[in-house]
């Protein structure tokens, strides 16, 4: 297409250069609160300039590798602060491109900045084991060894923190990276981007190719020079990316969707339970992979917090993210708008009752994005889609119970297992739900979207591929073991 406003073009970032795709074609990146205000231009990338970030990927590698995990990790520090500096920025960049509310949108950037100086540290830790050798005159023990290239798929959902969370590891471990950025947020991608170029790393270290999944994400998944791909995005996609490497034996991780529950039980703290449903559920307009989408009830206080639940959604803003009174911003998407539509309908059709909300939002100054109200279904049975199929977005269904017992039942009975939590006051409900809660993150009266940096992330089922992403686990990822035994 045709550049035919005053919004930038962003370009790829190639061997320490700033290029244009060899297709000399660019799309647009829009804005969710208004389709009609372009955000920036952006490349359409070949699997030709796919190549050239990976040929400069590779070339960069020994020299990489060769260097200390110390002297890796400052180049990480200075990242982080130049991040730090250009926050507001990116972060109103964030908002204006998928939609989340500014203070969101800088509550991510901030908690970017954090990761790369938790993992500019990790230059200085242990990678390895010594081990006993059964030979009493030889020295055995293990390291750890970089993957090589590194291909980086990433959804639009955390446009900087994921890209961050999986890159920055990547780095300090000594592997290379081609960044393939979600289309829809390539605009903020390519500002992270600056950041890393401006730190001054080697040339062909860090390299970014924006362009469709089809041809950019395929073109990684079939890349005989990729040695490693993570992948964080919808499911479907996420299998086809395993299957792909696994067919030429590269190391994958994938992380996935998923359909969290809450249960709250008749011991619960009832306003606090509300409160973290809100906020697990709804906030950044559900598009988090650990959003609440289940919430459990147990009958004794069931219609009173349906009552108080229903109450506090009513009095939610929404509106543009930008604006400071918004509590909850656009879906990202007009086709994220149509799913959330398309399953509002389905619902009903199912026999729930929607119960507030489910409606496109039309007040002035709105009419040009995607906005849809939240919404609150009752009488949802589990084997209902709305119950079983990952929506994303601002859609809860409520659930009756009986027992514990039965609201684990309910909450384990998904293909998922990504986030949970419980609000409970009695310890025997706690920890029922820690040992038979097949989740990867399960949480005690906490909202189920809350993630710490330092401590790993993933889940069970087909959430995920059974790695784990950030903290320390994250090495076992982007590194691979090697034993070695010494004999003087
Ligand atoms: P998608 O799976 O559609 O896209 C994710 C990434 O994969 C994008 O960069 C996309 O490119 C790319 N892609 C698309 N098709 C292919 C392909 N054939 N081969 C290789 N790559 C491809 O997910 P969304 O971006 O829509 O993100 C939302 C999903 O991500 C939700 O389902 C959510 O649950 C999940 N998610 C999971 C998280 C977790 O940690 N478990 C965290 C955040 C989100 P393009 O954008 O160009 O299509």
């Amino acid at each position: 297409m045709a550049v035919t406003t005053e919004a930038k073009t962003y370009l790829n970032y190639i061997n320490g250069e700033w290029v244009a795709s060899s297709s000399e074609e660019v799309t647009k990146s829009i804005s969710p609160a208004n389709k009609n205000e372009v955000v920036g231009y952006v490349q359409k990338s070949t699997k030709e300039d796919l190549d050239k970030a990976v040929a400069a990927a590779k070339a960069a590698q020994a020299s990489w590798r060769k260097l200390s995990g110390a002297a890796r990790g400052e180049f990480l520090y200075k990242v982080a602060n130049i991040l730090e500096k250009n926050l507001d920025d990116i972060a109103e960049t964030m908002t204006r491109e998928m939609g989340k509310t500014l203070p969101e949108a800088k509550g991510e950037t901030a908690r970017g900045v954090a990761i790369l100086r938790y993992y500019a540290g990790e230059g200085l830790r242990k990678v390895g084991d010594v081990i006993p050798s059964t030979d009493s005159e030889a020295l055995m023990f293990t390291t750890r060894a970089p993957l090589g290239v590194v291909g980086v798929i990433t959804p639009w959902n955390f446009p900087v923190a994921i890209p961050i969370w999986k890159m920055a590891p990547a780095l300090v471990y000594g592997n290379t990276v081609v960044l393939k950025p979600a289309g829809e947020t390539v605009v903020t991608a390519a500002k992270v981007i600056e950041c890393f170029a401006e730190a001054g790393l080697p040339a062909g270290v860090v390299n970014m190719v924006s362009g469709s999944g089809s041809v950019i994400g395929q073109g990684i998944i079939d890349h005989p020079d990729v040695n490693g791909i993570t992948f964080t995005g919808s499911d479907q996609v996420g299998k086809q990316v395993g299957q792909g490497a696994l067919a030429r034996g590269a190391k994958y991780q994938l992380e996935m969707g998923g359909k969290n529950p809450v249960i709250v039980a008749n011991d619960a703290d009832l306003d606090l339970a509300v409160e973290a449903t809100i906020s697990g559920g709804l906030r950044s307009t559900g598009q988090k992979c650990t959003a609440t989408s289940r919430v459990i009830v147990q009958s004794g206080v069931y219609e009173e917090f349906r009552e108080k639940l229903v109450a506090k959604v009513k009095e939610l803003k929404v509106g543009d993210g930008l604006q400071g009174d918004t509590w909850m911003g656009p879906c990202s998407s007009e086709s994220q708008l149509n799913t959330v539509l398309s399953y509002v309908q389905k619902g009903k059709e199912e026999g729930a009752t929607l119960l507030y909300g489910g409606e496109k939002v039309q007040g002035a100054g709105l009419e040009e994005g995607f906005y849809v109200q939240p919404a609150v279904f009752d009488n949802v049975s589990s084997d209902m889609a709305i119950a079983q199929e990952e929506i994303f977005g601002p859609v809860l269904a409520l659930m009756k119970v009986e027992t514990i017992e039965e609201a684990l039942q309910v909450a384990n009975d998904v293909k998922f297992g990504l986030s949970a939590s419980i609000f409970t006051t009695n310890i025997g409900n706690m920890l029922s739900f820690i040992e038979d809660m097949d989740a990867g993150l399960v949480r005690i009266n906490a909202e189920s979207a809350g993630v710490e940096l330092q401590a790993p992330f993933g889940g069970m089922k087909q959430s995920s591929s059974h790695s784990r992403e950030q903290g320390q686990a994250a090495i076992e990822f982007f590194t691979s073991i090697k034993t070695v035994f010494v004999k003087g």
